[in-house]
């Protein structure tokens, strides 16, 4: 069977939820047995978000195979099995980029190079790129708003791959905004017309609009948003705001007879009957849980949702399996170290510190760490959060005076965290960053290895610094538990405290969050909400 393609395109406003309603798409095709692949097209000049402010754009995803990218695409894996890589994220600058290195090669042999259709040609390149594993159907979602400068030559050259493959193996899905006017007390149309409009004027007859609303769409408004978008009416489907749960999304969809319209559009049969049953199990137990706990997250970028987007994620799926709805305590770190850890800590049931770059809030991990391993509060430290997690002991319990890490005093005397040594020879920093999926083994009777239940794992990294090894020893003999170690370059990726002296207490080097689901929490996130929850419900008691 050949693949079909499905355009994700937005209309009206930006952050409508393009790529959870994309991820969405995919995730009921999957439901019916169908192969689907993800791709994100975004129209920013940066090469890849890698270095992107998190506060700017939110978390940088990555991926196993070590790309940078989008967080658009941890939607993606949480909600489908595509395989998710290099080629799922390009950006304008990513295209730009291999362009002009094929000019300066000589590859266009002397001609004009212009965006139709040197630019155009390589989006559609890469559009094939990310349909490459040959699935059922290749979903990609392009970036921005429909009107956008930007987005154009990634608009043009979907049209124009839309010519190329023919009407029943593409389609264009548009997602578009209804406001609801509280003065007048409706919701108004026109805004899907006119972007339903630009579509059209560069040539893209949108064949489904999702619609994001309030309120319920009536009859007349899907009616009238048919006739003046010229899209038919069943194939103008609401997309109402959710309750409680992202998760609620997908089968919303299903019931506003979404998958029947992309089976029928792109002539597909599915393999599989729909049964979505145990989804709505997973959405009850978010609905109506046994009880609430609360997770405080210390760190740089907290006012941010999305510069933690898969942290969260993680806790909630954790939650979802110890049927515990997750309260985060979102806590600036910098605030930790100048008012204290009691007072923005105490009551809580578990403490995380996800990962982060330089010296702001390090001094605030570090104490947050010092207060849950002194008051047995459950601890899961994530990459920057196992670093501080080692200075903290290095200073506090086996009493080496200043230790720290190498990342921002290069010229400190215990620099428990450094450079490999190799790194140290590369002079430009930015090559130097271990990034993507490395092995590790675990050690018997570690915290970890119950919670893995294997010896054998391989979790995904973005950090240039690592856990000295010239103090293992010293770090070891006072009490601390190196629980995972790369087998290849001995590097320690899992600390943690002995179960004896603290509940739960785990640092890892890698990025665990990278790496969850709904239905398949991740391990460490499930052990650590696990010990939260014991922690909550013991606290009940005593009380
Ligand atoms: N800044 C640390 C390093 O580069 C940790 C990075 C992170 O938390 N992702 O090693």
């Amino acid at each position: 069977m050949t693949t079909k393609h499905i355009f994700v395109t937005g209309g009206v406003v930006s952050s409508l939820g393009k790529g959870l309603t994309a991820a969405a798409i995919g995730w009921l095709l999957e439901r019916m047995g169908l192969r689907v692949s993800m791709q994100k097209l975004d129209p920013y000049i940066n090469v890849d978000p890698g270095t992107m402010s998190p506060f700017q754009h939110g978390e940088v995803y990555v991926t196993d195979d070590g790309t940078e990218a989008d967080l658009d695409l941890g939607h993606y894996e949480r909600f489908t099995h595509a395989l998710i890589d290099r080629n799922s994220n390009f950006t304008t600058g990513k295209i730009y980029r291999s362009v002009i290195q094929k000019e300066r090669r000589g590859d266009y042999l002397g001609s004009t190079v212009q965006v139709i259709p040197h630019i155009t040609d390589e989006i559609k390149a890469a559009i094939r790129l990310g349909a490459s594993s040959q699935p059922d159907v290749a979903i990609t979602e392009i970036g921005g708003t429909i009107g956008d400068i930007e987005s154009l030559p990634f608009c043009e050259a979907i049209r124009q791959f839309s010519l190329e493959v023919g009407p029943k193996d593409c389609i264009f899905i548009h997602l578009t905004l209804l406001p609801f006017l509280r003065a007048s007390g409706e919701m108004k149309t026109k805004p899907t017309q006119q972007s339903v409009g630009k579509l059209r004027e560069i040539g893209i007859q949108p064949d489904i609009l999702i619609c994001r609303t309030e309120k319920p769409m009536t009859e007349e408004m899907a009616a009238k948003i048919s006739l003046f978008c010229n899209v038919r009416k069943e194939a103008v489907i609401e997309e109402r705001d959710v309750d409680f749960s992202i998760y609620e999304v997908p089968v919303n969809l299903i019931k506003a007879g979404l998958h029947e319209r992309i089976l029928e559009r792109l002539d597909l049969t599915p393999r599989r009957e729909l049964d979505v049953s145990d989804w709505y199990e997973l959405l009850e137990t978010v609905k109506s849980p046994e009880r609430t706990i609360e997770i405080a997250v210390a760190g740089k970028y907290v006012e941010l949702h999305d510069a933690y987007k898969s942290i969260y994620e993680s806790l909630h799926h954790a939650g979802i399996a110890h049927s515990s709805k997750i309260r985060l305590r979102k806590v600036a770190a910098e605030q930790v170290a100048s008012e204290g850890a009691e007072k923005l800590l105490a009551g809580v049931d578990g403490i995380l510190v996800p990962g982060g770059f330089g010296e702001r809030g390090f001094e605030g991990k570090i104490a947050t760490i010092r207060y849950a391993r002194e008051q047995g509060i459950p601890f899961l430290g994530i990459c920057y959060g196992m670093q501080a997690a080692v200075v903290d002991f290095a200073r506090h319990v086996c009493g080496i005076e200043g230790a720290t890490t190498a990342e921002y005093a290069p010229d400190a005397p215990h620099q428990v965290i450094n450079l490999m040594e190799e790194q140290k020879k590369v002079s430009d920093l930015g090559g130097t960053m271990r990034l993507g999926a490395f092995d590790c083994t675990l050690a018997e009777g570690t915290i970890s290895r119950a919670c893995y239940g294997t010896e054998q794992i391989s979790e995904r990294h973005r950090h240039r610094f690592e856990f000295n090894n010239d103090y293992r020893d010293q770090l070891t003999s006072n009490g601390l538990v190196v629980a995972g170690v790369n087998p290849k370059l001995d590097l320690v990726e899992i600390v943690e405290l002995p179960q004896d002296q603290h509940p739960w207490f785990v640092g890892v080097q890698f990025h665990p969050e990278y790496k969850t689901r709904p239905q398949e929490p991740h391990p460490l996130f499930r052990g650590f909400v696990g010990a939260a929850v014991a922690r909550h419900k013991e606290r009940d008691q005593g009380s």
